[in-house]
């Protein structure tokens, strides 16, 4: 007797492509002490979340308000938009899968960079959507030529970017994204992934002031607000955008605790501005660190930074010897940016214990490369 699954489910490979650091730990019999892996903030959550989330927990037993409410007004303040023009999930990763569902078939492929950000490529595999990719540069920076060159000659609805970049970290001005969208076939959705856009330079956000019907701007509460475990993100786009998602959404899609916990957040902007502070102090630490170790950076508008190992063995190779000394990290997976590993924004005791076990690590991966 066999399953009845479909031709899709069956052609997916079984594996999941995220591997949790707890994940990690049961397979290898470790305990991570220091979790700098999966940029998640290190600086904890602002006092207004920890409040409205206790002052939420009495309401658990009563379904989520299915609009948002309180929140999307919050949020479309923020952005001077209309509530119509935002919709909220359950992080990125959640309005990523709407995304694809809305705007893209089985006949039909996306574009975006080799190595970008794995959720995507994971709901476009799901939903049985084929993906043209065109690596990063050398640098770093994804080639927005390429990407608009590949949308053209695939006729292709939808461009993803992450902007600034994960896993890269690198960042181009509003104003060469602007050029970009302006080089896409009228027909091309862009979808710009904006996680880390708390931590980017001035002038980095797309602007908002008149929504273009084929822009999607996605925002996350996962990174500088710290509610990364609490799955709350947003989308800010035209009503027409909103109102797609709308019909095939969950209706209550974000819990409770979340969505006052977001509201919470929303309100304490000296709260966050402290974060991207700290996480500033925590790059330009990892940069001397790397200078000292005569490793190169990418010059990173995140809370990341990723060390250049010169080759992808010898990087997967200190990767593998941080987990056995408990530190989680993770590294880019496609060439050209494979010769990099990749380090979250630590405390400023994580970064000094990463600084005391890095040289001795990379000291022992060398001498074992020597050897072979
Ligand atoms: C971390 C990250 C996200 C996470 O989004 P959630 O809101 O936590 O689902 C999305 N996109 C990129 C590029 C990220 O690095």
């Amino acid at each position: 007797m066999k399953t009845p699954f479909t031709p899709l489910i069956e052609s997916l490979p079984a594996y999941i492509p995220f591997v949790a650091p707890e994940t990690i730990e049961r397979k290898r019999g470790i305990r991570f002490t220091t979790r700098i892996g999966a940029n998640e903030s290190v600086f904890g959550i602002s006092p207004k979340a920890r409040a409205a989330i206790e002052n939420s927990i009495d309401s658990i037993s009563c379904y989520s308000d299915p609009e948002w409410g309180d929140l999307r007004e919050a949020i479309a303040d923020k952005h001077q938009v209309h509530t119509e023009n935002i919709s909220v999930g359950a992080g990125i990763d959640d309005l990523l899968g709407l995304a694809v569902r809305v705007f893209l078939t089985n006949r039909t492929a996306a574009v975006a960079s080799l190595g970008s950000y794995g959720v995507f490529h994971y709901h476009l595999d799901g939903y049985g959507v084929k993906c043209i990719t065109t690596p990063y540069l050398n640098d770093g920076f994804n080639n927005l030529e390429a990407l608009a060159k590949l949308a053209h000659g695939n006729a292709s609805p939808m461009v993803y970017l992450s902007n600034p970049d994960n896993p890269a970290g690198t960042c181009y001005s509003a104003k060469d994204i602007q050029a970009f969208i302006n080089k896409l076939p009228i027909y091309c959705m862009v979808v710009i992934d904006e996680a880390y856009i708390d931590f980017a330079p001035e002038g980095t956000a797309l602007s908002i002031n008149d929504l273009d019907p084929r822009v999607l701007q996605m925002r996350t509460f996962s990174k500088a607000h710290g509610l990364a475990g609490s799955r709350i993100g947003y989308i800010i786009a035209s009503k027409e955008v909103v109102q797609a998602f709308d019909k095939v959404r969950l209706h209550f899609n974000v819990n409770r605790i979340a969505q006052a916990a977001a509201l919470g957040s929303l309100q304490d902007p000296e709260f966050i501005q402290g974060v991207v502070e700290q996480v500033a102090v925590g790059r330009s630490e990892y940069e001397g660190l790397a200078k000292d170790l005569g490793l190169n950076v990418i010059p990173s508008s995140t809370n990341f930074v990723n060390f250049d190992a010169g080759n992808q063995v010898r990087a997967q190779a200190i990767l593998d010897q941080l987990i056995q000394h408990g530190i989680f990290i993770r590294k880019p997976g496609a060439p050209p940016l494979d010769r990099y590993f990749r380090i979250t924004v630590g405390t400023p005791e994580q970064r000094q214990h990463l600084a005391s076990v890095l040289p001795q690590v990379i000291a022992e991966v060398d001498s074992v490369l020597k050897q072979v």
